[in-house]
C-alpha cells in the first residue's frame, strides 16, 4: 500500500515527536529544581527500563526542556565513547589472539625439537551458522501461532548470522547464551545492519565449553529489554 509506514519508521517518528515536544514544552529558564549534571549522567548511563519511570529525577528530566536537552546530549556522547571503547577492546583481543597463536607455536616447537613436522597452531575456526529469528513466534506471543522449535546451536566456536525479528531496528545489540536469567554463560555484542530488508547481526561466539542441553539465547537492543529464545546444543 503506498504511503504505508513500516513499524520501524513509525517507532522512530513517534520517538522524535515525543522528544521534540519535551524539548519545547517545558522551558525552564531559571532552572528551577534541576538536579544537575551528575544526576543527568547517572540517568543517561542507566538502561531505560520500567524502574526509571518512578525515579523523581527522571520525572523532572522529562518535564524540563533544558535538562532533557542535556540528557540527550550525554546519551549521544556515551554512544560515541562506547563504540570507541569497543573498538579498542576488539583490537586488544585480536592482539591477544595473535600472541596466543604465537605462544602455541613456540611451545610446540620446543616440545619436539627434532621432528620436522609442521607446528600445530591452535587457532579457533568459527563455523558459520544462520540463526533465523525473523518468523519466530515466542511462547509469550498471543497470535495463536505454534511456538517455534528451539534454535539449534553447535558446540564450538561459531560465527552466528542472526536474522533478527521482522522490523527490528539496526544498531548495537547484546547477545547472551544462558540457562538462568542474569547468569550469562557466553556474552557478546555487535552491530546489526539492514541487509536486503532483513536486520542482520553477526556475532562470534565460542560454545565449546558448554555441554549439550537446553539454553536460552538472549538478544536485546538497548534500551529495550532482553528477548529470550529457547535454544539447544546437541
Ligand atoms: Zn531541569
Amino acid at each position: 500500500m503506498p504511503g504505508e509506514e513500516s513499524s520501524d519508521a513509525q517507532y522512530e517518528r513517534l520517538k522524535r515527536q515525543l522528544q521534540d515536544s519535551i524539548l519545547t514544552e517545558y522551558p525552564n529558564p531559571d532552572r528551577v529544581g534541576c538536579p544537575g549534571g551528575n544526576v543527568l549522567r547517572g540517568l543517561a548511563a542507566r538502561y531505560l527500563d520500567d524502574t526509571i519511570e518512578t525515579d523523581p529525577n527522571w520525572q523532572h528530566v522529562t518535564h524540563c526542556s533544558p535538562c532533557y536537552r542535556e540528557f540527550l546530549d550525554i546519551r549521544a556522547e556515551m554512544k560515541v565513547s562506547k563504540t570507541a571503547n569497543r573498538r579498542a577492546i576488539a583490537a586488544g583481543l585480536a592482539a591477544l589472539a595473535i600472541a596466543m597463536v604465537g605462544a602455541a607455536w613456540f611451545v610446540s616447537q620446543r616440545r619436539q625439537p627434532t621432528t620436522p613436522e609442521r607446528p600445530q597452531i591452535t587457532e579457533l575456526v568459527y563455523q558459520p551458522r544462520i540463526v533465523n529469528l525473523e518468523g519466530w513466534s515466542s511462547p509469550r506471543s498471543e497470535n495463536g501461532k505454534e511456538p517455534s522449535a528451539p534454535i539449534q546451536l553447535g558446540r564450538g566456536p561459531e560465527e552466528l548470522t542472526i536474522r533478527l525479528p521482522f522490523a527490528s531496528r539496526p544498531g548495537q545489540y547484546d547477545v547472551q547464551l544462558l540457562k538462568e536469567v542474569d547468569q550469562p554463560l557466553v556474552a557478546t555484542s555487535g552491530e546489526a545492519q539492514v541487509i536486503d530488508g532483513s536486520t542482520v547481526l553477526k556475532a562470534r561466539v565460542d560454545f565449546s565449553k558448554l555441554g549439550p542441553g537446553r539454553y536460552l539465547l538472549g538478544v536485546r537492543r538497548l534500551p529495550a529489554d532482553w528477548t529470550f529464545y529457547p535454544s539447544e546444543i546437541k
